[in-house]
């Protein structure tokens, strides 16, 4: 059994995950930088490491040193780490050397993480397992004229992505031969200056699908279930904002039928922990487009429809422990929908850092607010803009939407500029209101309303 864990993360993220800790009998070690030393996770936890400051010149910082990190755990005697998701969650390096200390790492193993960390590969494995995916080769490209030979084959337009790619970054959409050798060295340079590696791949560019994502968990025992789907449609430069589950598109034959063909992969490829397998849905078929090996930011309204708690079985995996339940006994119920609150000003989606002054968390049934922020906490210039997730959850997705407008209503981060108030005018939109979108209807609304 693990007794003590350390969360190699901040934010909403690591208050989420000492939450289940606690509710677990299971103590916690927070680490942080410096600038995060009156973090409410810090404030939350049992123990605390500073592990150094937010950025040093030319070397990783706290949340990305290993070492920092590693020795953090033997500090405190921590068994296991959680890495919540971004920073070195995905990071089979470091995977490979926590374990090489005899710590546990509440997530897959090395291997599967660098198997999908490598979209090329990812695509590969999956399309062997069965797992349908975006039409292209499964092959780096050398140059764009390799290029021009495979777009002319499956037809344009394409997009040539990072093999390593993560966060939107990297992607070129390519709708001509003549464009080619410009998309080719950006999408090249974009992805070395990101991920230092330059590797990229084409595929075909689905002009108007929706992006529906898998849920899965899976032990150590070759017990695999899945959790039903997202749909994260709602996207701005290819960055999710909005997610709701269940998908308003899917019925629950085709939810059957892609949730088993994940499960069998999951399950064939001898993967354990919660995973997220992402596919583009268009002209109603699914595309695999990547797999998250990482409990996702949009995990909540999964949460919320299914009543499990997925930190509390990523860690039973972990522990060493079967699954607790079969696919037959998961029974979704209602539905839910999470908005993304970020410290950005609209219209042009500014960062906006800063001392909140009042925070008020909207409440009442069906309403998850996931934040660490508190009245006098000063949200820092060095991390992504994410101060909160609210979700709310009801009997279906009309009660959803109406829940969740009266819950932005009582949200206050003053006075701090969020992106609550484009959600409020999301949720009133026709369109949305009648689930006609797919994954380019943000940005277009987003340049209706705000120019
Ligand atoms: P990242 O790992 O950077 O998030 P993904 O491969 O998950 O990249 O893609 C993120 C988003 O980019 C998708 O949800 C979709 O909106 C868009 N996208 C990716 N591949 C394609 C494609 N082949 N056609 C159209 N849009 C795509």
């Amino acid at each position: 059994m693990i007794s003590k864990i350390l969360i190699a993360n901040r934010g909403e993220i690591a208050l989420r995950i000492i939450r289940t800790c606690k509710e677990m009998g299971i103590k916690t070690v927070a680490v942080h930088s410096t600038v995060d030393q009156d973090a409410m996770h810090v404030r939350m936890a049992d123990e605390t490491v500073c592990i150094g400051p937010p950025r040093s010149h030319g070397r990783k910082d706290s949340y990305l040193s290993y070492s920092a990190i590693i020795s953090a755990c033997e500090i405190t005697g921590a068994q296991a780490i959680h890495p919540g998701y971004g920073f070195l969650s995905e990071n089979a390096e470091f995977v490979e050397q926590v374990e090489d200390h005899e710590i546990i790492f509440i997530g897959p193993s090395a291997h599967h993480i660098r198997m999908m960390g490598d979209k090329i590969s990812a695509k590969k494995v999956m399309s062997e397992l069965g797992v349908p995916c975006v039409p292209g080769p499964n092959e780096s490209l050398n140059s764009p004229e390799e290029a021009k030979t495979i777009a002319q084959e499956i037809g344009y337009p394409v997009i040539v992505k990072a093999a390593a790619g993560g966060g939107g970054r990297g992607m070129k959409i390519v709708h001509n031969k003549s464009e080619f050798s410009e998309a080719f060295q950006t999408a090249q340079q974009e992805a070395i200056a990101s991920f230092g590696n330059g590797e990229v791949y084409l595929e075909k560019f689905l002009s108007n699908g929706r992006h529906i994502e898998i849920q899965i968990l899976a032990d150590n025992f070759g017990n695999a279930v899945h959790l039903g789907e997202r749909d994260c449609t709602l996207q701005r430069r290819h960055q999710k904002l909005l997610e709701e589950s269940p998908s308003p598109v899917i019925s629950s034959k085709v939810r059957a039928e892609i949730g088993k063909i994940c499960t069998h992969a999951i399950t064939n490829m001898g993967y354990s922990s919660a995973g997220t397998i992402e596919f583009l849905y268009h002209e109603g078929e699914f595309n695999f487009i990547e797999m998250n090996t990482r409990l996702q930011v949009e995990h909540p309204v999964t949460e919320a429809i299914f009543g499990i708690d997925l930190v509390r079985e990523q860690i039973n995996i972990a522990a060493g422990n079967p699954l607790s339940f079969k696919q037959n006994s998961l029974k979704p119920s209602g539905h839910a929908i999470e908005v993304r609150i970020n410290a950005e000003a609209l219209p042009n989606f500014r960062p906006c850092p800063g001392q909140v002054d009042i925070y008020h968390s909207p409440g009442g049934l069906g309403i998850r607010m996931d934040s660490s922020l508190y009245n006098g906490y000063t949200i820092p210039q060095d991390y992504d803009s994410l101060v909160g997730k609210l979700i709310a959850h009801s009997t279906d997705r009309s009660r959803a939407i109406a829940k969740l407008k009266r819950a932005l209503e009582e949200l206050i981060v003053h006075p701090i500029a969020t992106t609550a108030p484009l959600f409020q005018e999301i949720l009133k939109d026709k369109e949305f209101i009648n689930s006609e979108y797919d994954i380019h209807w943000l940005e277009r609304w987003i340049k209706n309303h705000y120019g």
